[in-house]
């Protein structure tokens, strides 16, 4: 069968390999129908991911059916429609027994410390597949692991019902804040310096949207929410100089959600911070989300498919990262098809 293989940084080729074996009873093949490229697949690509290892098959946003299946996996069978959920934890360490394994000591993401989803078949434990049912696409099935992304930073913020959340960046991740939020009820004020990511937060809900670079942030919000501030500020972008500015736009007891993830130093008001008691906490990945998102796909309540703009054939994956490279602009969202 063929994979999508980064050799090293700067080479990204097709090559064979051999088809997976069940190696524990747990143990299930899946054969591959789409996945999405994500951003953290090019920093791979690029070098540019610190936590990557090589060679590596790409990419974590995964659908497929279910190929062959152990003897003891019971939740999946032949024919299923499912998709991966690409993190594998100990099930032990302290974040483990919290209940958060997306940030256990051992973790591995699928496509970055393992192999992932860029193959023609790929191998999971039965235990991190989701059952799609038969209502939606494989290629828009694709959107559903950037989608939960959104899911756990509304977690991680405490975001509730009726509260004031300011999203700072509206690439894909800001817009799945931005979706999950309206799903809960908040009222949703988006910031990007381009317009036409703006376009789309209006389009998925966003109640009001800035342009950081020509109005007063602090004033429109504070104008908006009669003095009160954000109650939850996301840092969407990765920004030092966001992460210093959102003490100052965060209510009394509000949050401030960090996706940053580089390993740069942002420089905040202590002072803010306590006399408010804001939380600032950090969001990673995702723990238990898939199902609650994998219901809003099923009743068409998602509009993060609307950034799809390309689909390629895995064996183009170069013309695919080269269209990113040349040409971002153009490009919301692509998916490889098998
Ligand atoms: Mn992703």
């Amino acid at each position: 069968m063929k994979a999508v293989q980064v050799l090293e940084p700067g080479k990204i080729n097709i090559i064979e390999r051999d088809m997976p074996t069940l190696e524990r009873e747990t143990d299930v093949i899946v054969k591959t129908k789409a996945a999405g490229i994500c951003g953290s697949d090019i920093h791979i690509y690029h070098g540019t991911n610190a936590v990557a290892t090589y060679p590596r098959v790409i990419g974590h946003e995964a659908v497929g059916e279910v190929y062959q299946v152990g003897e003891a996996v019971t939740n999946v069978k032949v024919g299923d429609r499912v998709i991966l959920e690409p993190i594998e934890y100990c099930g032990e360490c302290y974040a483990c027994r919290l209940g958060r394994p997306n940030v256990c000591e051992k973790l591995k993401v699928r496509g970055v410390h393992s192999d992932g989803g860029f193959q023609e078949y790929f191998i999971a434990q039965s235990d991190k597949l989701h059952i799609l049912g038969s209502d939606i696409e494989f290629t828009d099935a694709v959107m559903i692991e950037p989608f939960s992304i959104g899911a756990q930073v509304c977690f991680r913020g405490q975001i509730a019902k009726g509260e004031v959340v300011l999203i700072y960046g509206a690439g894909p991740t800001g817009l799945a804040v931005l979706e999950n939020a309206k799903h809960i009820g908040a009222t949703c004020i988006v910031l990007d310096m381009n317009e036409n990511r703006l376009a789309y937060a209006k389009t998925f809900g966003a109640d009001y949207t800035f342009n950081p670079s020509k109005v007063d942030i602090k004033a429109e919000v504070e104008a908006l929410t009669g003095g009160m501030l954000a109650n939850v500020v996301v840092d969407a972008v990765g920004s030092t100089k966001v992460m210093a500015d959102a003490v100052y736009l965060t209510s009394v007891a509000g949050r401030i959600v960090s996706m940053g993830f580089l390993d740069q130093k942002a420089e905040i008001s202590m002072l803010e911070v306590t006399k408010k008691e804001i939380s600032i906490v950090g969001s990673r990945l995702q723990t238990y989300q898939f199902e609650k998102c994998i219901e809003y796909f099923k009743h068409n309540e998602v509009h993060l498919t609307d950034l799809i703009t390309h689909k390629f054939h895995f064996e183009d994956v170069k013309e695919a990262v080269a269209l990113i490279e040349n040409e971002p602009e153009k490009v919301g969202k692509i998916i490889l098809t098998f």
